[in-house]
């Protein structure tokens, strides 16, 4: 089972980069979220609570001097992989 994670997927370290791949559903996604039809409250409860922990990670990593990139998994990986290294690139120029 694909939790939520508060640690980076990927970790550009020279550039502080720090990539995280999203799931659709832990994380909200605006277009594939679902309300599960049974334990509503539950759910509602728990992918709240990822979304404001999602936005505290962020924020401690921003307060570092850090780039914070969150991918969708449904996004287009090779979309997404030229959006990070365009980042990257502009980084370490
Ligand atoms: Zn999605």
């Amino acid at each position: 089972m694909k939790g939520v994670r508060s640690r980076a997927d990927l970790v550009f370290t020279k550039a502080k980069i720090a990539v995280f791949v999203d799931g659709c559903f832990w994380h909200g996604c605006p277009e594939h979220f679902f309300m599960p039809k049974t334990n509503t409250d539950y759910w509602s409860t728990k992918i709240g609570r990822n979304a404001a922990r999602d936005k505290a990670v962020n924020q401690t990593l921003l307060d570092k001097g850090w780039t914070v990139m969150r991918v969708w998994e449904h996004e287009d990986s090779s979309a997404a992989a030229d959006r990070i290294e365009a980042a990257w690139k502009q980084a370490t120029r």
